[in-house]
């Protein structure tokens, strides 16, 4: 089995208003050099401790890996040739943002193999784009869109975010049917998540930011669903639609518990079972990197427990559910063994048309994907 491998670029030009994850505002203008050494030290190290591992997808995340200069990306993904077999067939994917997809880095993406992008658009309303602190525009996502299409690149996703304040189902509707027309072979959709210590977060807090109601927010999502499927796109996760053959392969590999590794702040591996998390906080993580302290070595792993819960939560979100024999195989024990002291109510989802049983397999349904945050809970312990 091929694993997976992930490199977080943990910086940004700007800070959105409601982003919780690891990024920080770029400093003096450039990604510092300092950063790639970090990042192939951390992937030497890995050779070492390892061997050099097969792997069959890349996935360059953050923060805004477009910001890397050319040069950048080319030492980057050098190092990750160097220190990983990496598949002659393998999916290899860059998150960008509209602003710095330029020409030249484009071009240095796809010399140095990257043959995936991920764009994140959010929304095609110029309005809803400031509210959130988004340094990008209708017309420049527009046109770097049209740059990496001129590129060569023939995989693309586009984010877009709905349920944001002040926004609209027409909207939304319209920004959903002009990104589907665009021709991106993947889509991720997303809520917005108030994440705490977020300037989103403080205003909703202090009754100064207005969601969309929940029919609504719901409404927009089985709408868009629908419309993407009639389209010819595969609802393949909660969140995700895809042309044929076009799933993000790299994130199957997290809903399907392959093994991954995971490179830089705040990112994740998972192997043997166990899920390891380098330090977010990117000072802690130069230190550890650095001095040698590596961080696989230094970071908490979390045990088999957490391991069940991650597998039941992530596989619960795919079109293709949760299999309790896999989780049998994969663990050693059943899933009614596994929680058997607070059991999950599967029968009564089953019962109330929120869950369905296909096989050994089971699925949440339309209905059950509004109420699936609740379900999910449930497997965790
Ligand atoms: S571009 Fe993405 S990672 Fe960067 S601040 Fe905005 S939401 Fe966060």
């Amino acid at each position: 089995m091929k694993e997976g491998l992930y490199i977080h670029i943990p910086y940004c030009r700007r800070k959105c208003g409601y982003c919780g994850f690891t990024s920080y505002p770029l400093p003096a203008g450039n990604v510092p050099d300092e950063l790639i050494d970090l990042l192939l030290q951390e992937m030497r190290f890995y050779e070492e401790r390892l061997g050099r591992l097969d792997v069959d997808t890349v996935f360059i995340g953050g923060g805004t890996p477009s910001l890397l200069a050319p040069s950048q990306f080319e030492r980057l993904m050098k190092g990750v040739r160097q220190c990983f077999d990496v598949a002659e067939d393998a999916e290899i994917t860059s998150e960008a943002n509209p602003d710095s997809l330029s020409e030249e880095v484009l071009a240095a993406m796809a010399e140095s193999g990257i043959n995936r992008l991920s764009m994140g658009a959010q929304s095609l309303d110029n309005t809803l784009l400031s509210l959130l602190g988004r340094i990008h525009d209708r017309d420049g996502f527009l046109r770097a869109y049209e740059r990496a299409a001129a590129a060569g690149f023939d995989n693309i996703n586009i984010d877009l975010m709905f349920g944001l304040p002040m926004q609209t189902y027409d909207q939304w509707m319209s920004t959903l049917r002009e990104t589907a027309a665009l021709g991106p072979s993947h889509l991720s959709l997303y809520t917005i998540q108030l994440e705490e210590g977020t300037p989103f977060y403080e205003a909703y807090r202090n009754g100064k930011l207005d969601l969309p109601a929940v029919s609504l927010d719901r409404q927009m999502y089985h709408d868009a669903a629908a419309f993407l499927r009639s389209q010819g796109m595969e609802h393949y996760e909660i969140s995700n639609f895809a042309r044929p053959g076009a799933h993000c392969r790299h994130n199957l590999k997290y809903w399907d518990m392959t093994p991954f590794i995971g490179i830089g702040p705040s990112a994740a591996s998972y192997m043997e079972n166990r899920r390891y998390q380098n330090p977010a906080d990117l000072h802690a993580w130069k230190e550890c990197i650095g001095s040698g302290r590596l961080a696989f070595d230094t970071a908490a792993a979390e045990g088999t427990d957490d391991a069940m819960e991650i597998f039941c939560f992530t596989s619960l979100r795919t079109a293709t559910g949760l299999d309790t024999q896999k989780f049998k195989k994969w663990f050693g024990i059943s899933l009614e063994e596994a929680y058997q002291k607070e059991p999950p109510p599967v029968d009564q989802w089953i019962g109330q048309g929120l869950l369905r049983k296909e096989n050994t397999r089971l699925i949440l349904t339309e209905k059950g994907i509004d109420v699936s945050n609740e379900i999910m809970s449930a497997f965790m312990r």
